[in-house]
């Protein structure tokens, strides 16, 4: 039989890049989505490295080096926001690559030999994934102490913010944010513990509550944020700071951290900025919240197709936005009053998460405080196209 540890180490680049392409379309490792490739590869080409050296007689064993590296995986999958189900499942693939890519160098020996070797890929990988799981668990209790910890002193703070009895509801709002984040940071870490002890009966419905506190949570600070900057505008505290803005930059940046959600639903996103202007004068913080709202509810409300997002010169003076969807649409009726606060569309049965009513209504004071206008053409079943013009200057 050929020396399949030697095989195996003149194949670690390839079957880390096999295990990483594996990774990237595997929908189960959702939390690999958006990582370097860097940061998928880790610490995979040592212990594959480690594995050869003790499939091989003509090596020596390194297990010390596998501890580590194994333990070290863990620590860093856990910083990368993995769950327990998402490192095992990215030592399966790993398996499955190793037994492809060795094939025919397995094939060459006796099927006793094929055997063996199978059984000491398998404890070894059985065994990194043992070294992971628990530096992973390690790593998740510490991070849920500090939690606790933080949980405590925003509880303490709440505490003292009832006594001292302040009335501005919007100052309390901004005081409940802390918490909540803390709530749902803390869900988070309590969903990723229980996905590990599936053998236990309750496990299932604990994971269904948690994963409704993360829900609910989620939906009540964004509805605070929304209300908290609605009431803001409506107290006219907001000024603005005009200054010259670079506008492909920022489209790009929004578009950057909107596109995940996009890419999630097959949408494609395309920018147009064949007519964009060379200079413009403008908030660039409350431009960057019109186009966030604007394109986030385009990805929201539609199901298939294209969201475009123009930038176009329209005269000497005035510059616009337009951002289309091939969505839902509006009809008419509902057009005349999506920008009042709290304003949404009756969907009948259908169910889209985080509907508070305010984007639009945000977007419009925003419009309005940079002199711009805004002009909504849609179509029911075709889509929207909502166009903003702004002065240049
Ligand atoms: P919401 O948080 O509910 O999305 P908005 O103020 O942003 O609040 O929008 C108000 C309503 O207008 C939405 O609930 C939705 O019914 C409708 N709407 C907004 N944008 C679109 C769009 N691009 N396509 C279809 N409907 C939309």
């Amino acid at each position: 039989m050929n020396d399949i540890g030697h095989a195996l180490l003149t194949k670690i680049e390839i079957i880390t890049d096999d295990w990483i392409g594996a990774i990237r379309t595997d929908i189960e490792i959702e939390s690999a989505k958006g990582l370097a490739y860097k940061s998928v590869r880790n610490s995979i080409p040592y212990v594959v490295e480690a594995l050869a050296s003790l499939l091989s007689d003509s090596l020596k064993d390194k297990p010390k080096k596998l501890e580590r590296k194994g333990l070290d995986h863990g620590i860093i999958r856990a910083e990368q926001g993995y769950d327990v189900a998402e490192i095992v499942r990215e030592y399966s693939l790993l398996r499955t690559i190793i037994v492809s890519v060795l094939k025919s160098d397995l094939l060459s020996g006796s099927a006793e030999e094929v055997l063996s070797m199978i059984e000491v890929i398998d404890s070894v990988i059985d065994q990194v994934i043992c070294w992971s799981l628990d530096s992973y668990l390690q790593q998740r209790l510490e991070e849920l102490e500090e939690v606790r910890t933080q949980l405590l002193l925003t509880n303490e703070e709440l505490e003292r913010l009832i006594a001292t009895q302040k009335e501005d509801l919007s100052e309390l709002a901004h005081e409940l944010k802390t918490p909540l984040n803390s709530i749902i940071g803390f869900s988070r870490l309590l969903q990723q513990q229980q996905q590990k002890v599936n053998e236990n009966p309750d496990t299932s419905l604990n994971l269904e509550l948690t994963e409704k506190v993360i829900k609910n949570g989620r939906q009540l600070l964004h509805l605070i944020n929304n209300a908290l900057e609605m009431s803001r505008y409506e107290a006219g505290k907001i000024s603005l700071n005009l200054e010259p803005t670079n506008l492909r930059f920022l489209v790009r940046s929004i578009i950057e951290t909107l596109e995940p959600s996009a890419t999630h639903k097959n949408l494609e996103i395309k920018l147009d900025f064949d007519n964009a202007p060379e200079k413009m004068v403008t908030d660039p913080l409350r431009l960057r919240q019109i186009i966030t709202n604007l394109v986030s509810n385009a990805i929201k409300y539609t199901d298939s197709g294209t969201i475009t997002i123009r930038c176009q010169t329209e005269n000497d003076d005035q510059w616009s936005l337009i951002v289309s969807d091939t969505g839902i649409g509006i009809s008419k009726e509902d057009q005349s009053q999506i920008f009042n606060p709290y304003y949404r569309v009756n969907l009948k049965n259908r169910v889209i998460p985080d509907r508070t009513g305010l984007g639009l209504a945000i977007v419009d004071k925003i419009v309005k405080l940079l002199q711009g206008e805004i002009n909504l053409v849609s179509t029911p079943g075709e889509g929207s196209i909502f166009t903003i013009t702004f002065p240049v200057s």
